[in-house]
């Protein structure tokens, strides 16, 4: 009952949000007169991170995602509506400012022991990749690739951050959260050592990626991609790298160029239809995998599938 009327004040309260949406001064009015509603879960910022804390905080606390889906955390405007969410949560995670600027003044509405900013974790930093693959190189994006869900080290590592926040939040969870982190860490071990196997016929292959969101998963993977467009995919691209983009595709013998399900550029798909070189759908925010203790690891095979089915000789024409 409790729950329920949690939930119905919840959505009445998003109702309003949503009806006075983008005024500050109406949010500070509402979090004053609603001062005892309080939600226990997990906000994370992107899909992928959710996997990952769906598995950990499994059977503890629910999980929600910020951005929807089609959304991408590069050009988000953050809404009146996600600003409540996190400041009613009980743990936010995202992988930090570098990727997620809506973010950067939210946050500050909850306490830092409540939050998990992945690019900040020492552990994590030890396996940041540096930015310098793309041809569309912008000086004042961030000098580190942060899109670093892909990595199953980096799921490794920060498995290990949700256990010890959501332990240190609620101390009683400890025998649940040990048989999900146990889990995890199994499952992980299992997918990744049959995806390296199951790669293994495509790693010679020569491909592009649209939007540099895979090299996590390449370099633990060890495939060879020839290189990328542009770091970041809703940055507009100047007509020199179009050119050079032009030119590379047409001169190398390329087997496959990777694109994403919203991606916005259309004069780069123009191009690449041009060329005749078949362009295929890599999805590095697993748009279509639901939210529970197994996506992260379904996350991961639908990936190395995507790889493998449109690389693999006679499905890339
Ligand atoms: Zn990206």
């Amino acid at each position: 009952m409790k729950v329920m009327n949690c939930i119905k004040e919840k959505l009445f309260f998003l109702k309003i949000m949503n009806m006075l949406n983008k005024n500050k001064y109406i949010i500070i009015f509402i979090f004053f007169i609603f001062p005892k509603i309080t939600f226990s879960n997990i906000i994370v910022s992107i899909r992928p991170i959710g996997f990952i804390a769906a598995a950990i905080a499994d059977g503890i606390m629910p999980v929600e995602v910020l951005l929807s889906k089609n959304a991408s955390p590069h050009s988000y405007h953050i809404k009146p509506s996600d600003i409540l969410k996190i400041k009613k949560s009980n743990i936010l995670i995202w992988v930090g400012p570098e990727l997620e600027h809506f973010i950067v003044q939210a946050s500050s509405l909850i306490s830092k022991e409540k939050q998990i900013i992945i690019s900040q974790y020492n552990e994590v930093i030890s396996f940041l990749i540096k930015n310098n693959t793309c041809l569309n190189t912008n000086k004042k994006l961030e000098s580190y690739n942060m899109h670093v869900w892909l990595s199953p080290d980096i799921a490794y590592v920060l498995s290990k951050i949700i256990y010890e926040k959501i332990l240190y939040l609620i101390p009683n969870s400890k025998n649940q959260l040990d048989i999900n982190i146990k889990n995890f860490h199994n499952n992980l071990l299992k997918v990744s050592n049959l995806i390296d196997k199951n790669l293994d016929n495509i790693k010679n292959k020569k491909y592009y990626v649209f939007h540099d969101a895979y090299s996590y998963f390449e370099k633990y993977f060890n495939l060879t991609p020839s290189g990328c467009f542009t770091i970041n995919p809703d940055a507009s691209i100047g007509a020199y790298t179009l050119n050079i983009i032009k030119k590379k595709i047409i001169t190398e013998k390329i087997d496959c160029i990777f694109i994403e399900p919203s991606m916005q550029s259309k004069i780069i798909i123009r191009i690449i239809k041009n060329a005749n070189i078949p362009v295929k759908i890599l999805d590095p925010l697993g748009q279509n995998i639901s939210l529970d203790k197994n996506s992260y690891i379904k996350f991961l095979s639908t990936i190395s599938n995507q790889y493998i089915y449109h690389l693999s000789q006679g499905n890339n024409k």
